[in-house]
């Protein structure tokens, strides 16, 4: 895959609320084609929110999403693991040909082709001989291998992933990262939210620093300083009990 036809995603003065309270406060910056970024910050920064507005689950207060080079319902997107409900029975085999929607519309019998690429994407992320398991039967980190063998059948070339290491094993997160950094040497744009600092340091080219607004995007050794970091918690703590109303021109 080519690098220049990978998606980008522009911010653009971007506000998102909740009832009027901004948990994402006049972003601007470009996730760049073919990049791969991690979203760092303290917890309730807007991490989670500007993605979900980036995939259009949240509207703009105001500001813009620009996304170029792919469609809102072709974005891969993994949602933080506490949203979902894992308690509908479904299989792991159900879960993971999800990913093929787009390609085999949903009521369509799968095929025995499409069976073999579910049954690869499986074995890809380790969970061969899973494929009967109900969902509400597997360890968070089966769990997440399964939500991942779907997003490598979705075949997404920009992947949004919201915290896809909390709560699961060392092994599978290994794993999992390694299928990461596989989407981002073919090219895709991923942007990832992480909260284990040490991880984004060693792994992750670029970062954005977030405590509701931008507090700094770039090369990730440039962004994550010592100084960024504290002016990170300064924002967040002086915001934290009351976020006021959003009173800046949009
Ligand atoms: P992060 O992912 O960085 O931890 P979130 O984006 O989840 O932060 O949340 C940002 C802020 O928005 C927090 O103050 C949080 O309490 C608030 N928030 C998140 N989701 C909702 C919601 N559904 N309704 C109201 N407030 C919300
Ligand atoms: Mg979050």
């Amino acid at each position: 895959m080519l690098k220049s036809s990978a998606p980008a995603v522009r911010v653009d003065n971007l506000t998102l609320s909740y009832r009027r309270h901004p948990a994402v406060h006049h972003v601007s910056g470009e996730f760049s084609p073919g990049s791969f970024t991690a979203i760092f910050g303290p917890n309730g920064a807007g991490k989670s929110t500007l993605l979900k507005g980036i995939v259009g689950l949240i509207k703009p207060d105001s500001g813009r999403v620009l996304l170029d080079g792919v469609a809102r319902h072709d974005i891969g997107y993994l949602p933080q693991q506490s949203a979902l409900d894992r308690s509908f029975p479904m299989r792991v085999l159900d879960v993971a040909a999800m990913g093929l929607w787009r390609k085999a519309g949903i009521f369509r019998a799968i095929g025995r082709k499409s069976l073999d690429h579910v049954e690869a994407a499986l074995a890809a992320v380790g969970l061969t001989g899973f494929e009967d398991r109900l969902i509400g039967t597997l360890s968070g980190g089966q769990f997440q291998r399964a939500l991942f063998a779907r997003l490598l059948l979705q075949d997404a070339r920009l992947i949004l992933l919201d915290e896809p290491f909390t709560a699961i094993d060392a092994r599978t997160c290994d794993d999992l990262l390694a299928l990461i950094a596989r989407w981002h040497a073919e090219g895709r744009t991923v942007v990832t939210v992480l909260h284990d600092l040490e991880l984004v340091r060693e792994h992750i080219p670029e970062t954005l620093l977030l405590a509701r607004e931008k507090v700094a995007w770039g090369p990730t050794t440039e962004v994550l300083t010592d100084e960024n970091l504290a002016r990170a918690r300064h924002l967040h703590e002086a915001f934290e009990d009351d976020a006021e109303l959003c009173e800046m021109p949009a």
